[in-house]
């Protein structure tokens, strides 16, 4: 049932930066924010009350929950057996623990997609020397060898090519569990598409979002993604067809591989993602208000981008504000968190009304950031 509560509490299990700036889009509404993250200094306590304890605790799970409107998570490394008892005790839990699972699961996530008829690269899994040398008879000698559990930003992958010592890539990452052989993508380019549910059934979709990484970690996102208009509806249908399949609420995205005019589906993330954090300034309605209005049962937003944005990563450094905020267009966020390396600390959106000037804008603010963020 949608909630009439003048003041809506929604519980989320994990409290940095994501949850931050959800908290930064509900309190307008209304909305309070319980947060449950395992760090005292996580950055979510400046935006609600901040319950520290372990996210893989059911006892701490169900006392954040308690007497919520809605459960939700920005971190999906949660176990699902902890929501589940949430789901069964009544409490509305969203994104669905079912879609939180199967994106747990890299070999789980790409049968999904496959069964939706969603364009995936080869795979196989592998669980020792064995099974490699079928999965790479199946799947070709460039590939990448992950870890179907608990990798994210490149960890717990290693490529292998015809010179690689498989033996020595399966022994350095099998004791972290199952491992998936994915056929190496000789990308164009690396695109995602952030959609929402509402309860309703209702879905909007952001366009889509070009994506560059340095270091297996997202660096710059331009939205929307140029020359993309074309590939939109088959990105459109596969984000609905996740959701189909789950009757999902809440915001879920999806990376996927541009190869000529295919789109292979790589992963999907059941939250608010980093490449939606452009929809902030540049779009109607941001990522972040949407999940809330989502989850709450209320009427989404417009999804529709105004101008065109890029959004930069401000990894292991932050930039001086001054500099960066005397570039037109340019929005500062800063996260709360300890500058480390490869660590996630800010990041910075231009938006402007064209490309052209995008472009500008953009070498402009890259002028104004730290040489080499780490
Ligand atoms: P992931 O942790 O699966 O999101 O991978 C992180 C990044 O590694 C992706 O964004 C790609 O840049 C790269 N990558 C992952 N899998 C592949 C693949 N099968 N082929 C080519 N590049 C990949």
């Amino acid at each position: 049932m949608p909630t009439h509560d003048p003041k809506p509490v929604v519980a989320v299990l994990g409290g940095g930066q994501l949850g931050r700036m959800l908290g930064l889009a509900g309190v307008p509404m209304g909305v309070s924010f319980r947060f449950l993250d395992p760090s005292p200094e996580a950055g979510a306590a400046r935006v609600g009350e901040l319950v520290v304890g372990a996210l893989g605790d059911p006892e701490a799970v169900a006392a954040v929950a308690a007497g919520v409107d809605a459960v939700t998570y920005e971190w999906e490394g949660v176990p699902a057996a902890v929501v589940r008892p949430l789901v069964a005790a009544g409490v509305a839990v969203w994104p669905p623990p079912d879609a939180l699972e199967a994106s747990q699961d890299r070999l789980v996530e790409k049968q999904l997609f496959g069964s939706l008829g969603i364009p995936v690269a080869e795979f196989a899994p592998v669980d020792d020397g064995a099974s490699m040398a079928t999965a790479r008879a199946a799947v070709g000698s460039r590939a990448v060898l992950k870890t179907r559990q608990g990798g994210y930003d490149g960890k717990g992958q290693v490529a292998i090519d015809e010179s690689s010592d498989v033996d020595a890539a399966v022994g350095q990452l099998a004791p972290a569990g199952p491992l998936i052989l994915e056929q190496f993508v000789d990308f164009d380019r690396e695109l995602s598409i952030v959609a929402v549910r509402g309860r309703s059934g209702e879905v909007r979709c952001w366009p889509l979002v070009e994506n560059e990484h340095r270091d297996v970690i997202l660096r710059t996102s331009i939205a929307p993604a140029p020359d993309s208009a074309r590939l939109q509806p088959a990105a459109e249908r596969a984000i609905g067809a996740i959701m189909e399949r789950f009757d999902y609420v809440g915001v879920l995205t999806l990376e996927l591989f541009q190869v000529g005019d295919q789109l292979l589906a790589s992963e999907m993330a059941p939250r608010v993602h980093n490449s939606g954090h452009w929809t902030i300034e540049g779009a109607v309605t941001s990522q972040f208000e949407n999940h809330i209005r989502a989850i709450l049962g209320w009427p989404l937003g417009s999804t529709e981008p105004i101008g065109t944005s890029a959004m930069v990563n401000c990894i292991g450094a932050l930039p001086d504000p001054a500099a960066v905020l005397a570039v037109p267009g340019a929005h500062l966020h800063r996260y709360g968190k300890a500058p480390r390396p490869g660590r996630k600390v800010g990041h910075v959106t231009v938006v402007a009304a064209e490309p052209g000037e995008l472009e500008d804008r953009l070498s402009r603010l890259r002028a104004a950031l730290p040489a080499d963020e780490g």
